[in-house]
C-alpha cells in the first residue's frame, strides 16, 4: 500500500473550515483550490495528499479507497448511506440544518384536492425517511439546485433544503416550517485505510479531535 495519505474534500465553505483543523494537526494546503485549477493539491507534508472533488462525491472517494479519508457533510452521508465508510469524528464544521420549507401558507400535509404533496428536493433519502416518519404520503421530486424555485412555479409543494440564515429562502419568498435535522462535516475513513494505515489515521483522527474540542471551546468563550 502506498505511502501517501490521500485527503478528499470539497472546495469552498468545507476546505475553509476545514483548513484551520487541518493546519492544527500539522497538514497545510501549498495552494488554493479557489484559484489553482489542480485537483491533487501537494500539501507541507509530501505524504499528505488533497483532493479536491464536489461534496456529493467525497462519500465516493474514499468508500473506493481512491482517498483515505475525507470530509463530508451529514446530508451527504445520508444520502450516500455510508457504505465502507467509518465516520469516526463530527468536525462541527459548515453546520446548518435540513429543513422543509414552503411558501408562507403551505400546510405540511395539506391539499385542498387531498392529492399527495409533491416534495422537491436533493436530499431524496432523507425526505423519504422524514415523511415516512411521520405516516405522511408525499411524492418527492428529485432536483440537483435551486430547490427554492420550485413552490413558486408550481413543480413542488414544498422543498427539503439545508438552511442556514434563511436569508435565501427569505430573498425567494419562502419560510421555513419545519426543522428535519442538524447537519455538520463529518471526518469519513475507508475502511481498509483504517486497518492498513492505522497509525496514521489514528494520529490524524485524534489531532482533529484535539482541534475541533480547542475551536469549539473558543467558540463557547467568544458566545
Ligand atoms: P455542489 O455545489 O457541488 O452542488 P453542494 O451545494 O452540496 O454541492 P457546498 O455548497 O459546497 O456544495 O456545500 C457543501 C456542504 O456544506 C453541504 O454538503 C452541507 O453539508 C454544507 N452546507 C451546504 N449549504 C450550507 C449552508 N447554507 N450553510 C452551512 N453549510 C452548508
Ligand atoms: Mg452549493
Amino acid at each position: 500500500m502506498s505511502d501517501t495519505l490521500t485527503i478528499a474534500l470539497s472546495k469552498g465553505r468545507i476546505f475553509e473550515q476545514a483548513m484551520p483543523l487541518l493546519a492544527a494537526a500539522g497538514i497545510r494546503a501549498l495552494e488554493d483550490p479557489e484559484t489553482s485549477r489542480k485537483l491533487i493539491l501537494d500539501t507541507n507534508d509530501p505524504r499528505v495528499k488533497l483532493v479536491i472533488i464536489r461534496a456529493s462525491d467525497v462519500p465516493t472517494y474514499v468508500q473506493y479507497g481512491a482517498a483515505d479519508v475525507g470530509v463530508a457533510g451529514k446530508d451527504v452521508l445520508l444520502e450516500h448511506g455510508g457504505e465502507g465508510l467509518y465516520e469516526p469524528l463530527d468536525l462541527r464544521i459548515a453546520r446548518c440544518r435540513l429543513m422543509v420549507a414552503g411558501k408562507p401558507d403551505a400546510v405540511i400535509g395539506e391539499r385542498r384536492d387531498r392529492r399527495r404533496q409533491r416534495i422537491a428536493t436533493k436530499y431524496v433519502r432523507s425526505a423519504e425517511r422524514h415523511f415516512a416518519t411521520k405516516g405522511q404520503q408525499v411524492e418527492i421530486i428529485k432536483l440537483y439546485g435551486s430547490m427554492e424555485l420550485a413552490p413558486l412555479v408550481g413543480l413542488a409543494d414544498l422543498i427539503v433544503d439545508l438552511v442556514e440564515s434563511g436569508k435565501t429562502l427569505k430573498a425567494n419568498g419562502l419560510v421555513p416550517l419545519e426543522h428535519i435535522r442538524d447537519i455538520s462535516s463529518r471526518l469519513v475513513v475507508n475502511r481498509a485505510a483504517w486497518k492498513m494505515k492505522h497509525a496514521r489515521v489514528t494520529a490524524l483522527l485524534e489531532a482533529l479531535r484535539a482541534a475541533v474540542a480547542t475551536q469549539q471551546g473558543e467558540t463557547a468563550e467568544s458566545a
